[in-house]
């Protein structure tokens, strides 16, 4: 145990803090090293140097700032192997994943370099004799992001290279978990030729998040993890004057309708429920079957696949699934499993006391298949996070849009078949924020914005795309007329065009 994880802080690393938490490798349950969590002190005095850097950074123009964005491209696809190797060692996820994962977040990168069109303001000649008005799109100043242990590079790039690229500084705060991948991340934009103090990256727990959500020089968060504490984060940030955007927990279901192509959805169904060991806020958790008839075929085809999956250490050629991120949450997912049992469901497979041999320290388990999940029992109505698909069986269209309706998260769903009509009733009239048709994990390229409905996102805005880019500018809208355009004497009504 080495690794000693600090922050960074106006362009380098720092010593460690006082208070540090284990961070572990899951695919072999030791400890890898240890991350420091910020005071309060240490969290100011990174909110001070982005304060300091932000006039000169605003000033850069969007042109160069997007030079180092393309810079830092190059770089990051050039460290690409290195970077997906510490996601898989401190998340567990396996090593193609974490490559997909890293090429998900350059695109946000990649839609950032467009900087100096996407502020463009707009422009009228003439809103009245001699009058002209426009707006502009000006950077916050100092925002703050704050990330969940499942995507350690995506999520954090959902965020800064959007909010730098529009001149605003950024402090990030990753997840104590898996706090490697962030930190590389921050190294190489500075060598891509970020000045120091544009983005800093903070290690920490909620004492360090609290500093974020109440400081006066912060003025937007982005937040991205459970629900309960994105509803902390909106109302905290909110309730001490913040922009803020605070995406939070899914249950997302996938509706199999009866003409589906059952190899695709049995497919579909594997890679969505079971990739990254289902620690996926788009994972589908719940397949909502219509009629007996396909929940059974459903159940047939799946359980032999489920239990065949090839589980070990990501970082090993060709397996399918790699650990839970941590034992607690190992412990927390198999307790899902037992009290579906408890609750009547029918386990098809039971995954619970799956290991790897040679890894007996590792935080593994098999995937799990649950039949005739009922809409009362926990295993469908809260967040597993874990490798457990929950198949529900109803008789027909109306019953699973209703389900669906119904459920408090409206992260992501998908409709599996082959009709259009179903299909685009579906898209019209689900209470969900992203959609699928015949695609099971519909995460929004980066020119589109990515957020859930209901209780899966708190605030007006979606991340990355073009809601990224209103949610880190604050518009001005400047009218002028110069002096030789018509005068007239003082005026005592509201102003109107005669
Ligand atoms: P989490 O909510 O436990 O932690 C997220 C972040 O909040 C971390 O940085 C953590 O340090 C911080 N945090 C934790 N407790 C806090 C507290 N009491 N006060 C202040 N800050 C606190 O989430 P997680 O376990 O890291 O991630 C998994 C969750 O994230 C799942 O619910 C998943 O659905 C969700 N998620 C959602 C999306 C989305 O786009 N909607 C994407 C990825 C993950």
């Amino acid at each position: 145990m080495t690794l000693q994880l600090t922050h960074f802080i106006n362009g380098k690393r720092t010593a460690a803090s006082e208070r540090t938490q284990p961070v572990f490798e899951p695919a072999t349950g030791e400890q890898r090293g240890q991350v420091s969590l910020a005071n309060v002190s240490e969290v100011e005095q990174a909110i001070a140097v982005a304060k300091a850097a932000q006039p000169g950074w605003a000033k850069t123009t969007p042109l160069n700032r997007a030079r180092i964005l393309f810079k830092y491209k190059a770089l990051v696809e050039a460290h690409a192997d290195e970077l997906a190797e510490l996601i898989t060692r401190e998340h567990g996820k396996v090593f193609d994943d974490a490559k997909g994962e890293l090429t998900r977040g350059l695109e946000v990168v990649e839609f950032a370099c467009g900087i100096p069109h996407l502020l463009k303001g707009e422009h009228t000649e003439q809103v009245g004799g001699g009058v002209d008005a426009w707006t502009v799109n000006q950077p916050l100043g100092v925002c703050a992001g704050i990330a969940p242990f499942n995507f350690p590079a995506m999520v954090p790039m959902w965020m800064f290279p959007i909010a730098i690229a529009c001149g605003n500084t950024f402090i990030m705060k990753p997840s104590e978990k898996d706090p490697s991948t962030p930190l590389r991340l921050a190294e190489l934009l500075t060598e891509a030729g970020l000045p120091d103090g544009v983005l800093n990256v903070v290690n920490g727990d909620k004492e360090a998040v609290d500093v974020l959500l109440t400081h006066p020089d912060v003025q937007a968060v982005s937040f991205v993890g459970s629900t309960p504490i994105a509803e902390y984060i909106y109302a905290t940030g909110c309730a001490h004057g913040k922009r803020v955007q605070a995406l939070g927990g899914a249950k997302n279901h996938m509706l199999v309708m009866p003409d589906a192509d059952l190899d695709q959805t049995v497919n579909a169904l594997m890679g969505a429920a079971y990739g990254s060991a289902g620690e996926r806020c788009m994972a589908i958790s719940v397949a909502v079957a219509v009629g007996d008839e396909v929940a059974d075929k459903l159940v047939a085809a799946l359980g032999p696949q489920v239990k065949a999956l090839k589980i070990g250490n990501g970082m090993r050629d060709g397996m399918e699934m790699g650990p839970l991120v941590s034992a607690a949450h190992l412990a927390k997912v198999k307790g899902y499993v037992d009290l579906g049992v408890k609750e009547g469901a029918e386990l098809v497979i039971d995954g619970r006391d799956v290991g790897v041999p040679g890894l007996e320290g590792g935080f593994f388990m098999g995937g799990c298949l649950f039949d005739k999940v009922t809409a009362d029992m926990s295993i469908y109505q809260e967040e597993i996070f874990g490798p457990v698909l929950c198949i529900v069986r109803v008789p027909d269209y109306a019953t699973g849009v209703k389900l669906i309706n119904e459920h408090e998260y409206g992260n992501g769903t998908a409709i599996f078949t082959r009709d259009g009509d179903a299909a685009r009733q579906f898209c019209n009239e689900i209470q969900v924020g992203m959609v699928g048709v015949n695609v099971p994990i519909p995460v929004p390229m980066a020119f589109h914005s990515f957020g859930g409905w209901k209780r899966s996102l708190f605030g007006p805005l979606h991340m990355h795309g073009p809601d990224g880019v209103r949610f880190y500018t604050k518009r001005k809208a400047i009218t002028s007329r110069w002096p030789t355009g018509i005068r007239s004497g003082a005026e005592f009504s509201i102003p109107t065009m005669k």
